[in-house]
């Protein structure tokens, strides 16, 4: 059993654009869908920023307790250049210039996707089901949305009709945009067009020769509509209905808005209670786009290997760096912003570090139980991480002051202190103690580090002060700070 007091979990819904008490559908369990990754090309920390706040998201539920299964998808065809519609399809695009297989580029960014997720340290979704994977569910959604009467064929393809479904439906509620308006603002349909009216959107399309990747089905060979994958997969695993549909900002309209159309016109219930959108993280005060080349790649930042760097970063770090912006802020990337969080992380992490040696009293100079209630009311308040790292902070200072011998604490609020630190930094934010890993060069540098700290020690004991000097100094000159305390020797990496 956790020890959390209160755990009432307020939730922005997109769709009533308010805070709302999340009541799951099934007590105890939570259904959640987030639009995964086209794989084409290379996530940019701008993609990973929308994966981390719904890793946040994912994590937080489990820690209270909630069965969440987790479905992101893989987008392996359909995703036409704009906004899924028209264009080339960019895998295809992909392997025809790096002359592989389309394919062989799904695996190539799909492996990527998965390492770059993995050194941030996110978990895996509970299902990850892939739009070639479920064509057979698509086709089946098509044959359902024509029979519903909102649908209509042309030359092989299928469009959603939208003004049909307008008439006893309201398109637009989600991005809060209204029919009459969309089409008084959109141009004509050009001749060759097959559309209806502009607003309609493809269900299905007939491969044109050049489109290699095609599938049979009852109008003609070719492909499923963009947003056509993520109805069909989100209803498969979680139902007609269900808790939570995530995805980035940007795919509020027209993908997520043409995911309730069709989910609405053939399984006459609105599919989703919560809509989440996470807010983008900019670079130079602009979206971070692949086709417009302003973005940073993950492993840019891990090797320092890009202009705007002064120095690598770790993974935890640029996660750190994100979690102090809530998820729906714009959040704008810098190297200073960057170097900030590193100290404040490191900072964090030594006095965690530090609570094992720290001794106990009578009483508590801080009222733990407030505190670790206040990390709760910050998580439970739309799963605000900044205030949450606030929080961590306020305890930050107060272990310094226990280790100064300022402040004092029960040996029962020091176990709740421990446990609460713990889980909000590694469980609910995900963040992983460098130097404490058990493997890597972390725990190698810590190793000498103690050994240095050990044998400076003989040499004070000696009083062979000359020596003792010198491993402080010279460790200082490396960028690592000791601090003698009551409690022995600690160090700190600048
Ligand atoms: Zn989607």
């Amino acid at each position: 059993m956790k020890l959390f007091e209160q755990q009432e979990l307020q939730v922005y819904n997109s769709l009533s654009k308010s805070k709302e008490k999340f009541k799951p559908i099934h007590e105890g369990a939570v259904g959640m869908y987030v639009c995964g990754p086209t794989v084409y090309s290379n996530v940019h920390m701008g993609n990973c920023r929308t994966f981390l706040s719904f890793d946040l998201v994912f994590r937080y539920l489990k820690h209270l307790d909630y069965k969440v299964r987790y479905v992101r998808n893989i987008t392996d065809a359909g995703h036409l250049e704009n906004d899924g519609e028209s264009g080339d399809d960019p895998i295809l695009k992909k392997a025809r210039i790096e002359k592989l297989e389309p394919m062989e580029v799904v695996q190539k960014y799909t492996v990527d996707f998965h390492t770059t997720m993995a050194k941030f340290n996110a978990l895996p979704p509970s299902i990850e089901p892939t739009a070639t994977g479920h064509i057979i569910e698509q086709i089946q959604i098509v044959s359902d949305i024509i029979s519903e009467g909102y649908a209509y064929e042309k030359n092989g393809s299928v469009y959603f009709d939208v003004i049909k479904f307008n008439e006893d439906h309201t398109y637009g509620k989600l991005s809060g945009r209204n029919l009459e308006d969309m089409i008084s603002n959109t141009r004509e349909l050009t001749a060759q067009s097959e559309k209806r009216n502009p607003q309609d959107f493809a269900l299905w399309k007939k491969a044109e020769p050049q489109h290699i990747m095609h599938w049979p089905s009852p109008w003609s060979k070719g492909f499923p509509g963009w947003h056509l994958e993520c109805t069909a997969m989100s209803t498969k695993y979680l139902g007609n209905k269900f808790d939570i549909h995530g995805g980035g900002m940007d795919l509020k309209f027209p993908h997520h808005e043409c995911e309730i159309a069709q989910a609405e016109a053939c399984n006459h219930e609105s599919p989703v209670n919560v809509w989440m959108h996470a807010n983008m993280l900019t670079l130079n005060g602009k979206k971070m786009s692949k086709s417009t080349g302003n973005n940073i790649l993950p492993d840019e930042l891990f090797t320092g290997n890009n202009d705007i760097l002064s120095k690598a970063f770790s993974a935890t770090v640029a996660k750190f760096f994100m979690f102090q912006a809530h998820y729906r802020s714009i959040l704008d990337f810098s190297n200073d912003a960057l170097e900030a969080s590193e100290k404040g992380f490191n900072r964090l992490m030594d006095a965690y570090r530090s609570l094992d040696g720290i001794s106990t009293s009578e009483k508590s100079s801080m009222d733990i139980s407030a505190w670790r209630q206040s990390c709760y009311n910050a998580m439970n308040d739309d799963f605000n991480s900044p205030i949450l790292i606030a929080q961590l902070f306020e305890a930050s200072k107060f272990i310094n002051g226990l280790k100064d011998g300022n402040e004092t604490i029960s040996e029962k609020d020091l176990s709740i202190l421990k446990t609460t630190m713990h889980d909000f930094i590694f469980e609910v934010l995900g963040l992983v103690d460098v130097a404490s890993e058990n493997t890597g060069d972390g725990n190698k540098l810590e190793a000498a580090i103690t050994l240095l700290i050990s044998l400076r020690e003989k040499a004070r004991a000696n009083k062979d002060f000359a020596t003792s000097d010198q491993i402080r100094d010279q460790l200082l000159e490396a960028g690592i700070q000791l601090k003698d305390g009551k409690e022995g020797t600690t160090f700190s990496i600048q």
